[in-house]
């Protein structure tokens, strides 16, 4: 199905000032790409891609509201972000279905997801409190100095398809109440989620241009990072795209937070409540279908506690009910597309070639009713070792691997060599090993016996090594503080009680 057989209905198309548009191109159709329900494996609608053109309009729209905006008071901007929470709260369902529908993740995964979305743009209310500025009163005499942090101008956003509303919320609103306008470039694999954000974000009073959407591929992107207008760019997606755009962004003078791609170890002391550890793993490898960037990908079995570790993750892991995400039973989804069901099983095929220990064999699975989803079942190797690809890539699907380890130096050593430094966690009932643990992991976001440790909003997310490129975490304090600028007003008023110039710096001294 192209541009042209496709119903208006079943086309999404971009939000720029205020309208649902499919193509500013003077005269020349849309380029578009199909977007799946992965459930079923049918293609359900098709999404446009932007042109240069549309990219331009977007811009143009977002610069055109920003002076508006950003001489908004702080406290009327926390009021759209209050609004927008309310119609949050009230159709939180029908954004999760939407997530569902092209995403796959579970129904309520997908509800989780919004709650963690919601959570900041809660934060962001508090915006007038977390923009107070810092006064120095009599730095000289008759000298008061203050700092202010304001806005940056026109910020975008350009976010992976794992979490279609909970990334772009990690950034606009903090990035909106803090007086940019923004420009959001969701993942063209499942964009639904961004046009019903932009409508309710209108609803909520925004004013138009403030929030815009354009849908769309590399195209897109490049018109983004590289267009004079744009003052900041954050990305969210893999290591090696958030790289490409931390270093274009930069040489075209923007500001740039790109999060990568992760592969989060689970160290498992021989203290540790095993059947806990357990449990953990499971939710945290296999949930979502391993799509999360900090899903737990290798569990480190330290010492005597690896056989019986492995004998009841094998149990458990065949008994996940992997089934359509609309059902409200499933604990475990298809993945996103045919395309990356075959990277992961490809993924599965070479650890076998490579002398892993295939424990738990998610390929047959076939899901009665959805024969053609893009489903896998989970997937249990053993005895992977260091060199192998399983272990060094980032797999992103239902495949847990287990390595062995003597000793908590060696398991350290492990989280410590590998080249992603987003998540990971230690679960033990040794407080002195969980301390040294936190102390020396050179990991971003870290666990006690919390396998996903992703930080609440009022604090801020982000990873080390390559899974970070640039210098600030999204949301929370780090994001104000990336969203805008610091600006340091000196001053005094002279009332003609002194005169004449002067030519020294004015200090106390
Ligand atoms: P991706 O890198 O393929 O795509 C991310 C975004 O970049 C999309 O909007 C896409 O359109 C755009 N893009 C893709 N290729 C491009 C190119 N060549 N040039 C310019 N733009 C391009 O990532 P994905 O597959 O959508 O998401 C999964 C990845 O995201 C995983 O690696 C996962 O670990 C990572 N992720 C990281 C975090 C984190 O917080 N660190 C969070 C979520 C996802």
């Amino acid at each position: 199905m192209n541009q042209a057989d496709a119903p208006a209905h079943l086309q999404v198309g971009h939000w720029i000032d205020g309208q649902l548009v499919h193509s500013s191109t003077p005269g020349g159709p849309a380029r578009t790409q199909p977007v799946y329900n992965p459930a079923t494996g049918q293609v359900a609608r098709q999404v446009v891609l932007a042109s240069v053109a549309d990219v331009e309009a977007a811009v143009a729209s977002s610069a055109k509201a920003f002076p508006g905006w950003a001489a908004t008071p702080p406290l009327r901007r926390a009021r759209v972000m209050f609004k927008f929470k309310q119609i949050l709260d009230e159709r939180a369902e029908e954004l999760a279905r939407a997530i569902t529908s092209e995403h796959g993740k579970v129904i309520s995964d997908a509800m989780g997801e919004v709650t963690r979305g919601m959570e900041v743009v809660e934060f962001a209310c508090g915006i007038p409190q977390l923009l107070k500025g810092e006064f120095s009163e009599q730095v000289g005499g008759g000298i008061d100095l203050y700092t202010i942090r304001q806005s940056l101008g026109v910020c975008v956003g350009i976010t992976p398809f794992n979490f279609p509303a909970m990334v772009p919320m990690w950034m606009f609103p903090v990035a909106i109440a803090c007086g940019n306008t923004f420009i959001l470039k969701p993942s063209e694999r499942d964009p639904s989620a961004s046009l019903l954000i932009a409508r309710w974000l209108e609803e909520a009073g925004l004013p138009k241009g403030v929030f815009n959407v354009v849908q769309g591929d590399k195209v897109a992107v490049d018109a983004l990072l590289t267009h004079p207008q744009v003052a900041a760019i954050s990305f969210v997606g893999s290591t090696p795209i958030a790289k490409y755009i931390h270093d274009t962004a930069n040489q075209h003078g923007k500001r740039v937070q790109a999060l990568g791609g992760a592969k989060n170890h689970m160290v498992v002391m021989p203290d540790a409540d095993l059947d806990q550890a357990v449990d953990a793993l499971i939710g945290a490898a296999y949930g979502s279908a391993g799509e999360r960037c900090m899903a737990i990908s290798v569990a480190v079995a330290v010492g005597a506690i690896a056989d019986q570790l492995v004998a009841k993750i094998a149990a458990k892991a065949p008994e996940i009910r992997v089934a359509n995400g609309m059902e409200a039973t499933a604990e475990m989804g298809p993945l996103v597309t045919s395309a990356h069901l075959a990277k992961v099983r490809g993924y599965v095929d070479a650890g076998v070639a490579e002398g892993a220990k295939l424990v738990v064999d998610g390929r047959g699975l076939k899901v009665p009713g959805c024969e053609e989803g893009f489903f896998l079942g989970a997937c249990l190797f053993d005895h992977v070792k260091p060199e192998m690809s399983i272990y060094k890539e980032e797999i992103f699907g239902p495949v847990l691997a287990i390595v062995r380890a003597e000793n908590f130096e060696e398991a350290l050593a492990l989280v410590n060599g590998h080249e992603y430094g987003n998540g990971c966690a230690i679960f033990t009932r040794d407080g002195d090993a969980a301390r040294e643990f936190a102390h020396r992991v050179q990991i971003g976001m870290v666990g006690v016996n919390v396998p996903i440790p992703v930080p609440m909003a009022f604090h801020s997310f982000g990873g080390w090594k390559a899974s970070l490129f640039g210098d600030h975490h999204m949301h929370g304090p780090e994001g104000v503080r990336f969203y805008t600028r610091a600006k340091a007003v000196t001053q005094r008023w002279p009332t003609g009680i002194r005169s004449g110039a002067e030519f020294v710096m004015p200090t106390m001294r």
